[in-house]
């Protein structure tokens, strides 16, 4: 039986949504305000799982897991659909009302051709250089920011981050076809994307940004919420943060706005303990 999350009244998210014009001369950031019914939004969460091949990958999921689960009741309550979308360990929930909400969801066919594979189903959305160009980093090296001795590559992770909560009415996958089934049938046309790692998964899974957007749903992506694999030894040379701020500013500029999870929670954004760069009000953490 599927169950439905009701709220009592129509909710609006008011979302201050950054993005960067494209061209030249003007200024480049833009903020505009957006107001969402939340009935007509969905939160995903992608690939927050319980353990990564880089231990500082992993320390920085477990420093921002409780705070994006906090915001992330606070959507629910409000009426925010809620995607768990931890790629390749869905069957660690095969037997959950989550998983077999998503299963059961009706087929709806998608305006456009999702990105598929022959043996994967729905699959990675690739950089798109038409649109995009290249990412502003290059994290060829997949991105260990560990100093000294480098992270071996293994598949570390079997399950979400247990600090993130799942109640009934939250749906769980990894699939797009599941994805867009899901908001299909409750008609949710607006999509926030949270979770790790913007430059690699937040982008390019069957669920995430760039499929998104090529679906013609509304995204916008949480930019406090998410982190990227960049190693700060590679270009352009600047520290870890600053470089997921560089593919934030990209996403902005190609893809979708963001916005910061104090419009959902009224609470200051998420800052990472080892980021020390100077706050925009010029004090320090
Ligand atoms: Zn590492």
């Amino acid at each position: 039986m599927i169950t439905m999350t009701t709220s009592i009244s129509a909710e609006r998210l008011k979302l201050n949504l950054r993005s960067q014009n494209k061209e030249t001369g003007k200024s480049a950031t833009e903020t505009e305000v957006a107001k969402w019914d939340t009935e007509k939004t969905a939160i995903i969460i992608c690939d927050m799982w319980d353990d990564h091949w880089c231990k500082s990958a992993a320390r920085r999921v477990e420093e921002m897991a409780p705070a994006l689960n906090e915001t992330v009741k606070t959507a629910r309550r409000m009426g925010v659909f809620v995607i768990h979308a931890p790629s390749s360990v869905v069957d660690f929930y095969k037997d959950t009302p989550q998983r077999k909400l998503a299963r059961n969801s009706p087929f709806a066919k998608t305006p456009v051709k999702l990105s598929t594979s022959p043996r994967w189903g729905t699959a990675w959305c690739w950089t798109d250089g038409k649109r995009e160009g290249v990412l502003p980093i290059d994290d060829s090296d997949m991105g260990c920011s560990c100093k000294g001795k480098k992270c071996e590559i293994r598949e570390a992770w079997k399950r979400q981050n247990k600090l993130i909560e799942m109640v009934e009415g939250d749906a769980l996958t990894d699939n797009g076809q599941e994805t867009y089934n899901l908001l299909a049938e409750r008609k949710i046309d607006n999509v926030i994307l949270c979770g790790v790692h913007l430059n690699m998964c937040v982008l390019g899974r069957p669920f995430a940004i760039r499929q998104m957007v090529k679906l013609g749903k509304n995204v916008a992506l949480m930019r406090d919420m998410t982190d990227t694999m960049y190693n700060p030894e590679r270009p352009p040379g600047v520290d870890h943060f600053t470089g997921t701020d560089l593919v934030v500013k990209h996403v902005e500029k190609f893809w979708c706005p963001s916005f910061v999870s104090t419009d959902i929670t009224g609470k200051e954004a998420f800052r990472f303990n080892e980021d020390k760069r100077k706050k925009p009000n010029g004090r320090r953490p």
